[in-house]
């Protein structure tokens, strides 16, 4: 059986208020999503009406961030049992921007995957490389030791219930889109680094998100390769027409 496609918006520091916020998860809200998983994954203090806006809508609601710890002394942080409290499914960890912006290292991303799972969400694991280390040839020793601190503390079982999002920094927010075979190139690459990793069979069930500039025009290519499960989308997930044209592309691949 094929995975099911997941696409993911990622609203990054947007929008401006609770009232947009519920606006554009309305208009989500009454569009098709078909056969497939689609979240949406607003700044944490618009989950709860963003939850309540998709009830019933078959969409679903995930967080940018988390903590490891479940309860402490880290002002500003949530913890992944208080994102399960708010009805969220999912969180991102890992995104470059956290990375990159924010130090977050490999190995404390490691530790909001596991504590993650152990609270029931699915965490959507982000990794790719920026524009320097693929024009220095080290885009795919990148993602492998991206994911090898990300996931190492999992065994299969646990792995599977994992979603990866391939998200080269240099074609996040810049409009640089990776083309088709670049993206299923390293897709391949992932696919197979898990089957070594893991097993096939954990390898096949993983869904493996492609990220970096999709928009409605160049959604159905990427979407048609064969190891691009679904997307994770920034800019265009903050209208709905565009976040459901991506969705329409995805029910059609
Ligand atoms: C992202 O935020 O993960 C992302 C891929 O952004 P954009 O679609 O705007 O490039």
């Amino acid at each position: 059986m094929g995975r099911r496609p997941i696409i993911a918006g990622n609203w990054k520091l947007n929008p401006d208020s609770v009232e947009q916020a519920r606006e554009l998860a309305d208009a989500v809200a009454e569009g098709d999503v078909g056969e497939v998983d689609v979240v949406l994954i607003p700044p944490a203090v618009f989950i709860a009406q963003v939850r309540q806006a998709v009830a019933g809508a078959g969409v679903a609601v995930g967080a940018q961030n988390m903590h490891p710890a479940a309860n402490g002394a880290f002002t500003g942080e949530v913890s992944g049992s208080m994102l399960r409290s708010l009805g969220c499914a999912y969180v991102v960890c890992g995104h470059s921007e956290r990375r990159g912006v924010f130090g977050e290292t490999s190995e404390f991303v490691g530790e909001k995957v596991a504590a993650a799972l152990q609270v029931g969400l699915t965490p959507i694991l982000c990794c790719g490389e920026t524009r320097s280390q693929r024009d220095g040839g080290s885009a795919t020793a990148v993602v492998a030791q991206q994911l090898r601190d990300g996931l190492a503390a999992l065994d299969a079982e646990a792995a599977a219930r994992c979603v990866l999002a391939y998200e080269p920094v240099w074609a996040i927010g810049t409009g640089l889109t990776a083309t088709p075979q670049q993206a299923e190139e390293t897709h391949a690459f992932i696919r197979h680094w898990l089957v070594e990793r893991f097993d096939r069979e954990t390898a096949e069930t993983i869904r493996i998100q492609y990220g970096g500039s999709v928009k409605p025009h160049n959604a159905a290519e990427l979407l048609a390769q064969p190891n691009i499960d679904g997307a994770l989308v920034g800019g265009a997930s903050l209208k709905a027409e565009s976040f459901l044209a991506i969705v329409g592309c995805a029910s059609r691949s």
